[in-house]
């Protein structure tokens, strides 16, 4: 089942890769003005409202931390040349740095140095943010140019103060208040797949379900990893019940296979709807079961919440030599990839909307098709093209208890299969949506 969007799906994957684009180079971290100035950008595609928290407020077993800005920062060699310099790449500074500006030599200098030896090329990306500490990140081709003997000035002009953790938070309303969530991070640099690629995948998908009839309110969530989502849980404990499906978009902009990661419950509607899609999609893709590392799928499915939210990637995090690296760039993600996963999580969510649940009006005996225009060798041309099997497992399925879902699964076919026959035999008022889902019954 494909809904078809506003725009074709590769224009779709090149305007995802244009929003990706302009915000490479920002310096976002957890918390900061990058952070901001990446919301405000957001804002211009959708009507975000955005949060600030104040540092120190606690959350569960977590401190919203201090805010961190940077302006600047270098390590010089004697000529007074920047051997290193954040204004070539964010990547260069480990992000929550404290304050520097001293000199010191190479040996104690190395102690803040950190390389990927066996991919020379690379900056690699470090964060610090829970132990105060200092440091750059370098390519290991460029630290062996740095001379022993000479004394280096090193400059890291940063703050790090009460500020506030800041967050935008869209919610589009649907006919009901019951929920999806989608949640991506916010809180990485100059990296595109881990971070911006989630960014715009929730953008655009947010774009999407505006013009769509919804009978799911949507709330997007645009927040740093981990502490983001742990003091939106803490903010917002009451309002969680609400939230019947979710998903965490994260890395979904490389060339690798297309991956779902199961929510905690393993069963849950929306990982049984990923699975769906998934299976008959002609594209080669992978479910794998959740486990309690990745991105903030963590939090919402912490067993205090345990909901019903899943992951959804391409290759995962810790499978690419990229991840974490400045090879992670504009070139890293593709248009077509970005597209791909686009289609993939808007069929899923148009699944869920769809998936409803029906009560057969003529349930002793089969009905006579025939008469209704129902039979394949007389009906009509979607008749013809359908068959009557499908027809045939939604009349016997239709009790009530079995979501379209679920009769789709039992009888091996297509969600979409599954769901023309129930539109054809909804106009002939053989069965008729059931107030009560299947889970009333269980
Ligand atoms: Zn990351």
């Amino acid at each position: 089942m494909k809904l078809i969007p506003e725009k074709e799906p590769s224009a779709i994957g090149r305007d995802m890769h244009q929003l990706i684009a302009g915000l490479y180079p920002i310096c976002r971290s957890i918390t900061g003005n990058g952070v901001r100035e990446t919301l405000g950008i957001l804002q211009g595609y959708v009507p975000l409202d955005i949060h600030e928290v104040a540092s120190g407020t606690e959350v569960f077993d977590w401190t919203v931390p201090k805010e961190w800005n940077i302006r600047d920062a270098y390590v010089k060699n004697r000529q007074g040349v920047r051997v290193i310099d954040f204004r070539k790449s964010n990547l260069h500074v480990v992000s929550y740095s404290r304050p520097v500006q001293q000199k010191m030599a190479l040996a104690e200098l190395k102690d803040h140095l950190f390389t990927v030896p066996d991919r020379p090329e690379w900056i690699p990306y470090q964060t610090s943010y829970y132990k105060e500490s200092w440091g750059f990140c370098l390519a290991h081709n460029q630290l062996q140019q740095f001379a022993a003997e000479e004394p280096y000035e090193v400059c890291i002009d940063a703050t790090l103060e009460d500020g506030h953790l800041t967050y935008g938070e869209y919610c589009l309303p649907g006919t009901t208040e019951e929920e999806v969530l989608i949640s991506c991070h916010i809180c990485h640099p100059s990296l595109c797949n881990d971070n911006l690629s989630g960014v715009a995948l929730a953008v655009y998908l947010a774009k999407a379900l505006q013009s769509l009839t919804r009978r799911y309110t949507y709330r997007f969530l645009f927040i740093p990893g981990t502490i983001g989502s742990i003091t939106w849980l803490c903010l917002n404990e009451r309002r969680v019940s609400r939230i019947k499906h979710g998903v965490v978009l994260a890395g979904v902009g490389d060339a690798g296979n297309f991956t779902y990661k199961r929510s905690r419950r393993g069963h849950a509607e929306v990982d049984r709807a990923f699975a769906h899609v998934l299976k008959y999609s002609d594209d080669k893709s992978v479910v794998i079961d959740f486990f309690p590392y990745g991105y903030d799928e963590r939090q919402y499915c912490s067993p205090g919440f345990d909901l019903p939210v899943g992951c959804a990637m391409r290759t995962p995090f810790n499978q690419y030599p990229e991840y974490h690296t400045s090879a992670d760039n504009l070139d890293f993600v593709s248009s077509d990839a970005l597209a791909d996963s686009f289609d993939k999580c808007l069929t899923v969510l148009s699944l869920l909307e769809k998936n409803e649940t029906y009560l057969n009006q003529n349930p002793k005996c089969e009905p006579r098709l025939g008469k209704r225009g129902l039979y394949q060798s007389t009906g009509g041309k979607v008749i013809r093209e359908l068959g009557e099997l499908p027809l045939l497992w939604v009349l016997n399925l239709s009790d009530g208890g079995h979501s379209l879902l679920d009769i789709a699964e039992r009888a091996d076919l297509p969600f979409h299969t599954i769901r023309t026959a129930a539109s054809a035999l909804e106009e002939c008022f053989l069965i008729r949506p059931s107030l009560l889902g299947p889970s009333a019954l269980q």
